[in-house]
């Protein structure tokens, strides 16, 4: 097994550990940034290095449309390609193939859908996607999976969840016959990894079953059985209430090893990926700190905060007076409105610092918080300067 994972300290459920990946260690509980299309929109690598940010991931089905997963083998694999030495995950394109196209026709042998682009007629596979991973040379890859859609009844989410099932078969055998192809120690020109650390790539399973508990169960025990690396809880923010999104995590998680890691894909608010790690989840990764940063949109210690907003154009304060990251440090409010208000990419840029920073940052004070033996202290503190209930 190429991934390592040590669990260093517990606090109730929660776990803090590392992760160790061919590409450098992560600590846990962690908060990856997005980086779509092989770039996490609006800042550099030089700025997620800055941050301490120890893994981020891109998207298979981005990546497969433009430049081409082929290409970026060629290039030497998605580290070399985007000059990014720390570890990486990819998606397996499942969930971009059912979030965005409506004309997907699904399949036993996989799902055929029109490009979001520019309409051509693609087919992705268990095979195919796992194929497309390699090329990409992510540390971390994710089986195919049928991201269920909200709402599905217990037939429905049944059905999809055996052929989650067997897709995750399919995905786990071409991964193992295919695995040595990843394109690392490549100097340019793709070659084979010469093997000789054995370290390659990791396959992660999905459990899938809506929002069915039982059904949570049964996939969680039938893809547990399949066997991976680690495991992730997919199909959850489609659109569910966030009761329903916890109830199913809490129904997953005594049915996942204990000693492996546990991912929830795409969460959430800041709020929510304090719970959730406090629930045991070992690893989670959303667009919001992002998306929202372009929108204006901003996390603090005290809550939201909508920087277009006019009462901020006298504003002399920084976004979070509680903040270390260097935006909090230099600039003011009422600069940050002014360069939303008149389009400049820097508020873009500098919102999406500070936001990345006020993520990274709670996940780096859940840890210290579990190390420290005081987590429920953190998290009804950090719930209360939210003003939810504790
Ligand atoms: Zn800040």
């Amino acid at each position: 097994m190429s991934l390592l994972f040590h669990i260093e300290a517990r606090a109730g459920a929660a776990r803090a550990g590392k992760l160790v990946t061919p590409h450098g260690a992560v600590e846990t509980p962690v908060f990856m940034p997005v980086g779509t299309l092989a770039s996490v929109k609006g800042t550099s690598n030089e700025t997620l290095e800055q941050l301490d940010a120890q893994i981020i991931l891109a998207n298979t089905y981005h990546l497969y449309l433009r430049p081409g997963t082929e290409q970026v083998r060629k290039l030497g694999g998605l580290h070399r390609f985007m000059s990014w030495e720390r570890a990486l995950l990819t998606d397996s394109g499942g969930f971009q193939v059912f979030s965005l196209n409506d004309l997907r026709k699904v399949s036993e042998e996989g799902v055929s859908f029109r490009s979001h682009l520019d309409g051509t007629s693609l087919f992705l596979s268990p095979e195919s996607a796992t194929e497309a991973q390699i090329a990409l040379g992510a540390d971390i890859i994710m089986a195919f999976d049928e991201c269920t859609e909200y709402p599905a009844d217990a037939d429905r989410a049944r059905r999809s969840m055996e052929m989650t099932l067997r897709w995750a078969k399919r995905s786990k055998e071409h991964f193992e016959k295919n695995k040595h192809l990843v394109p690392w120690g490549s100097t340019g020109n793709w070659q084979p990894a010469t093997g000789n650390s054995g370290a390659t790539q990791s396959l992660f399973g999905i459990v899938q079953g809506g929002m069915h508990a039982g059904l949570r169960k049964e996939s969680a025990e039938r893809t547990v059985e399949i066997g991976f690396d680690g495991y992730a809880i997919g199909g959850l923010s489609v659109g569910e209430p966030r009761a329903a999104t916890r109830e199913m995590i809490e129904a997953t998680l005594p049915h996942l090893p204990a000693e492996r890691p546990r991912y929830v894909m795409g969460v959430g608010y800041p709020e929510e990926i304090v719970e959730y790690a406090a629930l045991g989840i070992d690893m989670m990764d959303c667009v919001l700190p992002t998306r929202a940063a372009r929108h204006g949109l901003l996390f603090t210690g005290e809550g939201r905060l909508n920087i277009k907003n006019a009462k901020y154009a006298d504003d002399q304060g920084p976004v979070d007076p509680d903040c270390s990251c260097a935006v909090c440090g230099r600039y003011t409010r009422a600069y940050l409105r002014h360069l939303y208000s008149t389009g400049e990419i820097l508020g873009q840029m500098l919102n999406t610092v500070h936001n990345l920073a006020h993520y990274l940052d709670t996940m780096r004070r859940v840890r210290d918080a579990i190390r420290c033996g005081n987590l429920q202290t953190f998290v009804s503190g950090f719930r209360s300067r939210l003003q939810l209930t504790p």
